[in-house]
């Protein structure tokens, strides 16, 4: 009914999305934890059910010892939860339950409601568990829901989420460690506002609107970085403008800045130009 390796897809399928390492860990076949690679930071309890193969449930609940995970989502703001209700129907609302210490909540109390979070669930049902006419595996139908539903929960912190628009949850980029603003202005300071692989300085193309602006690139796969990772602005971070940013990580694993600096030196040597 569900492939065996189902585990191992959804590993690949949430590191290709969210760019971050991320450890699925089998409990029992039902039951599984998704972390966060190289940390000790577990983040969630899946569990996936079956009623023959008509009915699908998948319970979504923060591991039991991720008090600071559930913490800061309690905290987030009303951007974060707008985004969060707008995949919720993206979902289609009538299959999801979203509950807070034990009480389920809609969609208008929890943009209101501001309480302290002990625990939530998120659960998931649908039958017939494939749209009629999908071309889509059971298993793809459960990985894409799966995916969509840490999406969800994910859209609560500092994640940033592009292109959910045509109903695909495709691509959300980590960037709690771009977005730092202690390590970006570190590295700045260092480095200046100039993309280090094409040079371009947003002052210097839009004027004064454009000064001080630049994004900042992690350059370490988050799933190489052990427990204790501590960023170090000026070897890690480097200041990129918008569009190599984006080629940087159009590929998984994301290139390297010299990797990219030298496809860009050498762009008019491509033949197939
Ligand atoms: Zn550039
Ligand atoms: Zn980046």
């Amino acid at each position: 009914m569900i492939d065996h390796n189902f585990h191992s897809q959804l590993k690949n399928h949430l590191e290709n999305s969210f760019y971050l390492g991320i450890d699925v860990d089998v409990k029992s076949p039902e039951l599984c934890i998704i972390s966060l690679s190289g940390t000790n930071l577990q983040l969630f309890n899946l569990e996936v059910k079956f009623k023959g193969d008509v009915r699908i449930t998948i319970l979504l609940k923060p591991e039991k010892y991720s008090l600071n995970f559930v913490n800061q989502l309690s905290q987030s703001s009303i951007e974060q939860r707008e985004k969060f209700i707008s995949i919720w129907n993206l979902i289609g609302s009538k299959f999801v339950n979203f509950t807070i210490n034990n009480e389920q909540i809609n969609q208008e109390a929890f943009l209101n409601k501001r309480t302290n979070w002990n625990s939530f669930f998120i659960k998931f049902t649908k039958a017939p568990i494939c749209e009629e006419g999908s071309a889509d595996s059971i298993t793809e139908t459960v990985l894409n829901f799966t995916h969509d539903i840490i999406t969800m929960v994910l859209s609560l912190v500092d994640f940033e989420i592009e292109g959910f628009s045509e109903g695909k949850l495709s691509k959300i980029e980590i960037n709690k460690y771009e977005r730092n603003p202690v390590n970006r202005k570190i590295c700045l300071m260092a480095k200046g506002y100039v993309c280090e692989i094409c040079g371009f300085d947003f002052q210097r193309t839009y004027g004064n609107i454009g000064k001080d602006y630049i994004e900042v690139h992690h350059t370490i796969q988050v799933s190489e970085m052990g427990a204790d990772y501590i960023v170090k602005p000026l070897k890690d971070l480097v200041p990129l403008c918008s569009n190599c940013h984006s080629m940087i990580h159009r590929t998984k694993p994301m290139l390297s800045i010299d990797y990219l600096k030298n496809e860009y030196l050498n762009r008019d040597k491509d033949s197939s130009l």
